[in-house]
């Protein structure tokens, strides 16, 4: 058997193994996993072999600083160990290792925030689309629960002398006691995991699995992964070789494939890869990965980015912010020639080196966009799918690359199914119009039904229908496109009237006094609007909202308003003289009727807001007038 197995008949375990609770998170999660709604188990020893691996670039970064941290043993290593006759399997590295608050806390609990939020959308979907969710979650150490009936983790802290074991069974909580002498002696540095098999699991018992496993999920690892035999010889398992230093013409497809799962532990394929080196001011070499599913952070409030900064092929950080937040998407690895080693994280923000690979690496992801963008729109259109609402916000944000992203952004239309570029617009601009057109609202399916729209396609004007939470935001940003104002439907200014109606489509002039029965609308309305105005937008529909005057439009007010910052914002409501609801409350205003215009003007008023998605703020009054009014109707039908 080889030595580098904890031994079960060693002494017996101090009785001062302190028992813990999980975090109710680590619970939730482990639940899922035993519970086994993730079918890939082998996924298991890459999640292993890269926390190995994070802790070996853990120490090196430490001994740039500390070097006899490592001085007795200058060797990074991940060491995989299999004891057919126990049923262990042990993954062991000789990193930076964990003292025993750090077991406590890294094995117990999960920092990366948006967590939870996380396991509740896992818990809320169907079964069998919870894989490919967990997936973009990245499962981590608790993932070998789904093998393992038991876990032993002991650890050695580099540099500190002693060393401590963590060890549960993944439901009733954990205890950490301190290693016996020998468990110490055996492990003088780093940390060994040892997973007490489940019985269906024998495959992991077997080399060539273990061989095969490593080679699929973890060939990209930069230590030597090395499995010893039953006489102890050792055999290196992965290629361990910077991916990134090699040329374009040498890396396979599948090798591609494979870093991209390392590095993002996802499944599946990049959906855009961008592997280059630059020469010149600076030299350092980059892979990227625009991924082909989200990651499960993406609109986590940090709005953080992942991509790792190597120097000289050590591990520095992942918190470089080497790209701006809305390209946080984006995933990968810089590793740079210049960038001094021995720098500290915290001086990397204000290093110029570091500045200005951030600008190029920026430049250059958004030209790998474009470039997407115009040679394979289908491919495009996926990732804009997955992450246009993420790229919007550089519209807000990045003024200097705003005409770009505007370029890139696609849009959902009234132009028909499909996606639309603001180009593909300008091209189809009706004669007379010289505005780009936009809808936003929460739901798309609304927006496509909304009354608002009435008038520009009676004047076959193409129109935005815009869906996400941030379009709401960096439209209010008074952008143009080739000229061209984007202008909201929904805000007063709008003014179509310049773009000829299509054949037929123009709607019957108003008639009769409509100043008084604005008048009388806006008596009965009082203050819950700012306006009543004759609508030059409505054709079918009795009455809609619009903002007042150029400001924030309709769509964003709601959206303040659940989070309690609304503006205040009173609506204006547009009222089609043309149609008989609106014709009724003008007869009985001439005939002096009051109650009758007040109930009809509520009517109409509440009408617009449920087309707009809103609730009547008064549904019982509402049902009650609207019933006041069809029992009416009824009883004339029934004396007809
Ligand atoms: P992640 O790797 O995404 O942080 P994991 O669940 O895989 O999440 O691991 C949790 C934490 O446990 C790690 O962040 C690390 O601090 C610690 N850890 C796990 N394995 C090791 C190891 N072999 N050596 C040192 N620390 C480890
Ligand atoms: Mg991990």
């Amino acid at each position: 058997m080889s030595s580098d197995l904890p031994s079960e008949a060693g002494p017996a375990k101090p009785a001062s193994a302190d028992q813990h609770a999980f975090q109710a998170e680590v619970s939730r999660l482990l639940h899922l996993m035993v519970h086994s709604v993730y079918t890939e188990k082998d996924i298991f020893l890459r999640e292993l072999i890269s926390n190995a691996s994070d802790a070996c670039d853990k120490l090196r970064y430490e001994a740039i600083a500390a070097p006899e941290l490592m001085a007795e043993d200058q060797r990074l290593a991940i060491t995989l160990s299999i004891d057919k006759a126990a049923r262990h399997l042990a993954i062991a590295d000789n990193g930076i290792g964990m003292t025993e608050a750090e077991l406590v806390d890294n094995l117990g609990t999960i920092a990366r925030s948006g967590t939870r939020a996380f396991l509740d959308r896992l818990s809320s979907e169907p079964q069998g689309t919870s894989s490919g969710l967990i997936g973009q979650f990245g499962v981590g150490f608790y993932s070998a629960f789904m093998v393992a009936e038991r876990i032993e983790v002991v650890s050695h802290r580099a540099g500190s002398g002693a060393a401590f074991v963590w060890s549960s069974d993944g439901a009733s909580g954990f205890t950490v006691r301190s290693a016996t002498e020998t468990e110490t002696a055996s492990l003088p540095r780093g940390t060994r995991v040892t997973l007490h098999l489940k019985p269906d699991t024998d495959a992991y018992l077997e080399p060539y699995e273990i061989e095969r496993i490593v080679k699929t999920y973890s060939d990209h690892i930069l230590f030597p992964v090395e499995l010893v035999g039953e006489s102890g010889e050792r055999r290196q398992l992965n290629s361990a070789s910077a991916l990134w230093q090699r040329s374009k013409s040498e890396v396979a497809p599948e090798a591609y494939a494979e870093a991209y799962r390392g590095i993002t532990h996802q499944v599946g394929e990049p959906a855009l890869t961008v592997h280059y080196k630059a020469e010149g001011r600076q030299s350092y070499a980059v892979l990227l990965f625009v991924p082909g599913e989200p990651p499960f952070d993406l609109f986590d409030v940090e709005r953080k980015g992942r991509v790792k900064l190597y120097v000289r092929r050590v591990f520095i950080t992942d918190e470089a912010e080497l790209l701006p937040s809305y390209l946080r998407f984006v995933r990968g690895v810089v590793d740079s020639e210049d960038v001094p080693l021995n720098i500290s994280r915290e001086m990397l923000q204000n290093n110029p080196q570091v500045a200005q690979i951030r600008k190029a690496l920026t430049g250059r992801v958004l030209t790998e966009l474009v470039t997407l963008a115009d040679k394979e729109a289908d491919r495009f259109a996926k990732v804009w799918d997955t992450f246009g609402a993420v790229l919007k916000e550089g519209i807000y944000e990045d003024f200097e690359r705003r005409d770009q992203l505007l370029g890139l952004a696609r849009f959902h239309s009234t132009g028909g199914a499909g996606l639309r570029s603001l180009k593909d617009y300008v091209a189809a601009m009706r004669p007379g119009q010289t505005e780009i057109y936009y809808l936003a609202g929460s739901n798309l399916e609304r927006l496509k039904a909304s009354p608002q729209l009435e008038a520009a396609l009676a004047r076959g004007v193409e129109v935005l229908l815009l869906s996400d939470h941030v379009d709401s935001f960096w439209t209010t940003r008074g952008l143009k496109f080739e000229e061209k104002s984007l202008k909201s439907l929904t805000q007063g200014e709008a003014d179509l009237s310049a773009i000829p109606y299509l054949e037929g489509k123009s709607p019957e002039p108003p008639t009769g006094d409509t100043a008084a029965l604005v008048a009388a609308l806006k008596t009965a309305l009082g203050e819950a609007v700012s306006d009543v105005r004759i609508s030059n937008r409505l054709v079918a529909s009795a009455a809609c909202l619009v903002a007042p005057g150029a400001g924030p439009d309709l769509a964003l007010e709601r959206l303040l308003q659940q989070r309690d910052q609304g503006l205040g914002l009173k609506p204006v409501l547009e009222i089609n003289a043309a149609h008989g609801l609106v014709t009724a409350v003008a007869n009985s205003a001439a005939q002096g009727r009051s109650d009758d215009v007040r109930d009809l003007a509520g009517l109409l008023l509440d009408q617009a807001r449920i087309l707009d998605g809103e609730l009547p703020p008064d549904p019982a009054s509402f049902v009650e007038r609207l019933n006041r009014f069809v029992a009416r109707g009824l009883s004339s039908v029934a004396a007809g």
